[in-house]
């Protein structure tokens, strides 16, 4: 009989054990993708880069002889449907651990259960389930180290090998077109920008993973905070769609470690930063929404306000901010340093609503990942666990002078008041609205915020709000 295989973020053949389960079950596999309401409530950004994933995937199929099938709807009544359609007797898919994909996937399991057909979820969209790591007084972490410590000496078990066929059916199920599904109807910004930034696939991915073990592992440690240096792997963007297992990563950079590089256990320590956020967002699911220190409820955050838009925009005058958003705006990613100078800047000199500027990272980044995000959102911010202390204020002239002391950064994504700008900066014009009314011709804008007053005014409110 048939098999489902139900594909969300696992866009992948290698240690893929939800695909490697359906393939050995001996029956016809026939791959699905469902466009539900949590696909159509994802940002601009992350749904557009979706909709690339798949495309992807689908001519992977095809190459071996199998169909990526899409359907729209709710997928409890989408899979029922396949079923009756081709006889399938199992559906296997890849675990997800943001609740309303949890509370989906439990809905589907026991109802598809009842009606007696045989369901399997797998792990593999993370190294540790999130449920398994717990203190010695069994709760959940807070801290990263001790989570790290607790951790780092487990055994993780060998990759699944690569998927090389999937039984075709004798007759395939009709299937939508991806084009009928805009995927990338919200982009707003030019998409043909970001597109020349974007790497797609499970190739591209094992070719990131390569090039970066190749020339970048042995200095990650040194490297990893310039900007310009290109010394980090950008496997974000392909972890988020699972076009590549962070089993593949932690195994390739633990060989690394072995071998002597120097960095590799910190990349692998950053790779487990991913961990740790997913560990925390299962635990507590409204992370992205609220404080999660409830003493911070009632800081006195401006809700979004025009400073907030010159920061969207790349105009705040603040160079170093300047570049990093635009560098989100046209790659789709941003790199990590910048995120927390940015999100420093926006929640503490414009005092900000850290959720106004999560929420623009949501709409822009094609690695968006609603854990990362959270975390990374709450832990510059200050309400979050194992947070930066919020009168640590990230200067960011200095923090130019120090991580982009060459520049480079700055002239790669800021057009204005260059005599050349690079191509990446003019490309930021193409991309932004009409609507910004924005020219590489005009001057580049006075700062919105004295640095100094803005870091008063910040501290002023925290000791106001500790009473
Ligand atoms: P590398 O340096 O090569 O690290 C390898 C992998 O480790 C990354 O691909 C990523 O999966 C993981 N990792 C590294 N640093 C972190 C970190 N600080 N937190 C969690 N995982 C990490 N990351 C996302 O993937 N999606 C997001 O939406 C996201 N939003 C963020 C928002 C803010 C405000 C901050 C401060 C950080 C955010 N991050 C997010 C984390 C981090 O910035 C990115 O994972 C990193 O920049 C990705 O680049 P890379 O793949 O080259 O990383």
């Amino acid at each position: 009989t048939p098999v489902l295989l139900w594909l969300r973020r696992d866009f992948r053949f290698h240690d893929n054990a939800a695909m490697a389960a359906a393939a050995t079950s001996g029956g016809p596999v026939i791959p699905v993708f469902i466009h539900d309401a949590q696909v159509e409530a994802l940002g601009a950004a992350a749904k557009w880069r979706l909709g690339l994933a798949i495309e992807s995937f689908a001519r992977a199929l095809e190459e071996k002889g199998s169909r990526l099938v899409l359907r729209q709807g709710k997928p409890l009544t989408v899979l029922r449907a396949l079923i009756e359609e081709t006889g399938a007797g199992a559906v296997h898919w890849s675990r997800l651990y943001d609740k309303p994909g949890r509370d989906r996937d439990t809905e589907v399991k026991s109802a598809l259960k009842a009606d007696g057909i045989e369901v399997e979820s797998h792990p593999g969209h993370l190294l540790f389930e999130p449920w398994t790591v717990e203190t010695g007084q069994g709760e959940p972490y807070k801290v990263y180290s001790p989570y790290w410590r607790a951790v780092k000496g487990r055994e993780i078990a060998p990759e699944i090998g690569t998927v090389s066929e999937l039984r075709a059916p004798s007759s395939w199920p009709i299937s939508e077109k991806l084009g009928d599904w805009s995927m990338g109807a919200a982009m707003r910004r030019g998409a043909a920008v970001v597109a020349e930034h974007v790497h797609v696939g499970e190739k591209t991915a094992r070719a990131r993973l390569s090039a970066f073990l190749r020339d970048h592992i042995g200095h990650y440690k040194s490297e990893r905070d310039f900007p310009a240096s290109g010394a980090t792997s950008g496997l974000s963007e392909n972890l988020t769609y699972g076009e590549i297992s962070p089993r593949t990563i932690w195994h390739a950079g633990y060989r690394h470690m072995e071998e002597g590089a120097q960095g590799a256990e910190h990349f692998l320590k950053e790779l487990v930063w991913r961990e740790f956020a997913w560990h925390l967002f299962y635990h507590w699911p409204d992370m992205a929404s609220r404080n999660w220190r409830e003493e911070w409820n009632g800081f006195d955050w401006r809700p979004d306000n025009s400073d907030a838009e010159a920061w969207r925009r790349g105009m705040t005058g603040e160079p170093f901010v300047d570049a990093a958003m635009r560098e989100m705006y046209v790659t789709g990613t941003m790199h990590n340093r910048a995120r927390m100078i940015v999100a420093s800047y926006l929640t503490k000199h414009l005092m900000t609503d850290w959720r106004v500027g999560l929420r623009w990272f949501e709409e822009c980044l094609t690695d968006w990942d609603p854990a990362s995000n959270a975390m990374g959102w709450q832990w510059v911010a200050g309400p979050g666990p194992d947070a930066a202390p919020y009168f640590r204020v990230f200067n960011p002239a200095t923090q130019a002078e120090k991580f982009d002391p060459d520049q480079r950064y700055r002239r790669d994504f800021i057009a204005e008041g260059r005599a050349r700008p690079t191509k990446t900066a003019l490309s930021y014009f193409d991309a932004v609205p009409e609507s910004w009314a924005l020219s590489p011709n005009a001057p580049y804008p006075d700062p919105i915020v004295d640095l100094k007053d803005g870091r008063e005014r910040a501290l002023e409110a925290y000791q106001r709000h500790k009473g």
